[in-house]
């Protein structure tokens, strides 16, 4: 029992797969094609929001529409002319496809009755301008409005149900112009350039146009093919393209406009773009720098290096310009000139050479002489007794040279840090204390 009913699940799950190949096989579709089992068919329609994605065609945009791979969307424009859009209309319903058709205004008030077929079939209708110039890429915006007012109004006024008109606009020629863009889409219009032409508008063979949609879908993968309805080139182009189409497993798509009621395909804004990057695509383009908006524009007091010492300390790089000028700006005011100034003979002159030093002892002394001559007797009485008042720290270390005078020269500047604290505190009574070590000696 277990056995038989995992056979039963097995068959159902196989019935199931098959339904579903054969609901997205040309096959199935084709049962939905009266007369034609091998019809191509359309696999799906897209309902496009113009004012989400108001550019679109890669040959002039970024964007074109969210078409998956092998899928296209097929386009005819400058008709109607019955000669030629008939037998389009023909093919095409032949092969169940749905087509977007650009009509031109003035064919539409020649031929209204093309117009309502095309409804009719169900096929999507934008407009192309009215006169079809190919100046659009220079004329005044006030002419280029009018081109496209009369091209919606005579295709709206041919249609039995205006509303059928879609907001789907080519430019002639592609001839674009920004002003153009921005009136179209200021208007909720969008603008359908194309992802590859099959130059059915040059005198080319049958055979050239049936090569070059091929080729050029073959190297995109997919997208929007421009066709001519009003040319014999495409009629007999087109049964071949189709035919080439069903073989390499390609499908059709049927673009409609969003409405109230009916609402745009959910998409992500990546597939509007022919070739997505992927994970496994690298690219070249670095994100873009992110754009920085400044709450305030008052500029605040630039720190001064002083605030920062603690980084100086940290860089002894830092060059030592930059730290001469920072010791500059808390420094105190620069020394007057006279502060330096030495007077000419004076005991300091005399003793920066060896030479003069006895010269210097001897002007000391002789500024000394009148008051230690005073002080002598109360020198005498108690060696406490406080010096003579000198006339300076470098008179008191020259007196003691003064005393040894005539004797061995002795050195007057103290050798170490005692006898010069001892040379201040006591400065006559040391040549006493020298004159008395010398005699023991
Ligand atoms: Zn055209």
């Amino acid at each position: 029992m277990i056995g038989s009913s995992v056979v039963l699940r097995t068959r159902s799950w196989i019935v199931l797969c098959l339904g579903i190949l054969a609901t997205a096989s040309p096959a199935a579709r084709a049962a939905d094609c009266p007369g034609n089992p091998e019809a191509l068919g359309t696999s799906r329609t897209l309902v496009v929001d113009p004012r989400e994605h108001p550019l679109i065609g890669t040959m002039q945009y970024r964007e074109t529409l969210p078409l998956k791979d092998r899928e296209v969307v097929l386009t005819f424009d400058d008709g109607p002319i019955p000669k030629y859009s008939n037998q389009v209309l023909k093919i095409l319903a032949d092969e169940c496809i749905k087509a977007t058709f650009f009509i031109v205004g003035n064919q539409a008030k020649a031929n209204p009755d093309g117009v309502r077929k095309l409804v009719a079939a169900g096929h999507t209708v934008g407009t192309h301008s009215m006169d079809h110039p190919l100046t659009f890429d220079r004329m005044p915006i006030e002419k280029a409005e009018a081109e496209i007012n009369g091209g919606i109004a005579w295709t709206a006024a041919a249609m039995t149900d205006p509303s059928q008109l879609a907001p789907f606009f080519r430019i002639p020629g592609l001839m674009r112009a920004e002003g153009v863009e921005n009136h179209l889409i200021s208007r909720g219009i969008q603008v359908w350039s194309a992802d590859f032409p099959a130059d059915d508008w040059r005198h080319v063979s049958s055979d050239r146009v049936y090569q070059l949609a091929i080729q050029r879908l073959e190297a995109k993968g997919k997208g929007i093919l421009l066709l001519h309805d009003i040319q014999a080139r495409t009629v007999a182009a087109l049964p071949k393209i189709i035919r080439d189409l069903k073989a390499k497993g390609y499908r059709i798509v049927h673009v409609v406009p969003a409405t109230a009621e009916r609402p745009a395909t959910p998409t992500t804004a990546v597939e509007w773009l022919l070739h997505p990057p992927t994970e496994t695509t690298p690219i070249a383009r670095w994100p873009r720098v992110p754009q920085f908006v400044f709450t305030q524009t008052r500029m605040l007091p630039a720190p001064a290096l002083a605030d920062l010492n603690a980084q100086i300390e940290h860089q002894p790089l830092l060059p030592r310009r930059t730290m001469a000028q920072a010791s500059v700006a808390a420094s105190l005011p620069v020394p007057g000139r006279e502060l330096f100034a030495i007077p000419e003979g004076s005991v300091e002159v005399l003793l920066s050479t060896t030479l003069s030093r006895r010269a210097a002892t001897r002007l000391a002394m002789a500024a000394q002489t009148p008051r230690a001559a005073k002080t002598k007797a109360a020198q005498g009485k108690t060696a406490k007794g406080k010096p003579a008042k000198l006339q300076g720290p470098r008179t008191a270390h020259a007196a003691p040279a003064a005393a040894n005078d005539g004797a061995q020269p002795l050195d007057i500047a103290p050798k170490n840090a005692a006898a010069r604290a001892a040379a201040s505190k006591t400065a006559v009574p040391r040549p006493t204390r020298v004159a008395s070590l010398k005699k023991r000696a």
